[in-house]
């Protein structure tokens, strides 16, 4: 990691550009890949109707693709510049406390815009396109209005901002948000029901949490935790009654 940084530090817009397209479009090509893999795995049932693949679909899969390398981009010139600050500190201690702090603190931000998107008119016009999706496919992740795809990594850059955090720290959290994006919209049960059973207990959003709320708009905004859904009341029906009968 300290080589990529050093490399980063030295580079021109250039080398970042190239940097930011392998990166991105790594995350890009991965998390069709895992997408393809667990929709595959022979325990696994659908959730709901198959969603086309339509070609505005791939394209703006292609634009999402640029705007995270634009907040990639970024992000490096902030870094360069002094404005985020990278803490040297790679324990696994550290890097364990970072990546929880970074899902919690963002999970809460999406919770909040995600809420507001969707009642807010001018910016509910913005989150449609992604509601096209009733159903969701392996491209769901990014079918996203540009201002949604540059605005969340804007959020992340906020973050990282306020408080120093390692490179280390940073990557597994993008990392673990892709693999959370995937599978939320995997429009495939996936998990044994035990695993389920406990995944739900801890809180944590599942692959039928979230395609819930591309059928019922009005529930499910968290995305990483339903803590704050179960919060602020806006939990599907269907997942309170569950709650009731496993508590
Ligand atoms: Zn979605
Ligand atoms: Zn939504």
């Amino acid at each position: 990691m300290n080589e990529i940084l050093k490399t980063l530090y030295q580079a021109d817009i250039f080398v970042i550009t190239i940097y930011s397209l392998v990166i991105n479009t790594g995350i890009y090509a991965g998390s069709l890949l895992l997408y393809t893999l667990l929709s595959k795995l022979p325990f696994n049932h659908r959730l709901g109707s198959r969603q086309p693949i339509l070609r505005s679909d791939i394209l703006l899969s292609f634009i999402t693709v640029l705007c995270n390398m634009l907040v990639f981009i970024i992000g490096v010139l902030l870094w360069k510049y002094g404005v985020i600050k990278l803490s040297p500190d790679e324990s696994i201690v550290r890097i364990a406390v970072e990546v929880i702090v970074l899902i919690l603190v963002m999970d809460f931000l999406m919770y909040v815009f995600h809420r507001a998107v969707h009642f807010m008119r001018y910016f509910r016009k913005i989150h449609e396109r992604h509601h096209e999706h009733e159903s969701t496919n392996m491209l769901s992740l990014f079918v996203l209005h540009p201002i949604e795809s540059i605005g969340f990594g804007l959020m992340m850059l906020a973050v990282i901002t306020v408080f120093p955090f390692s490179a280390v720290g940073i990557s597994l959290y993008l990392l673990i948000n892709s693999l959370w994006g995937t599978i939320g919209h995997l429009n495939h049960s996936v998990l044994p029901q035990w695993w389920l059973r406990k995944a739900k207990k801890m809180f944590l959003c599942t692959s039928e949490f979230h395609y819930l709320h591309h059928q019922y708009p009005g529930f499910n905004f968290g995305f990483y935790t339903a803590a704050w859904d179960i919060l602020f009341h806006t939990l599907h029906p269907s997942l309170k009654r569950e709650r009731r009968h496993t508590m």
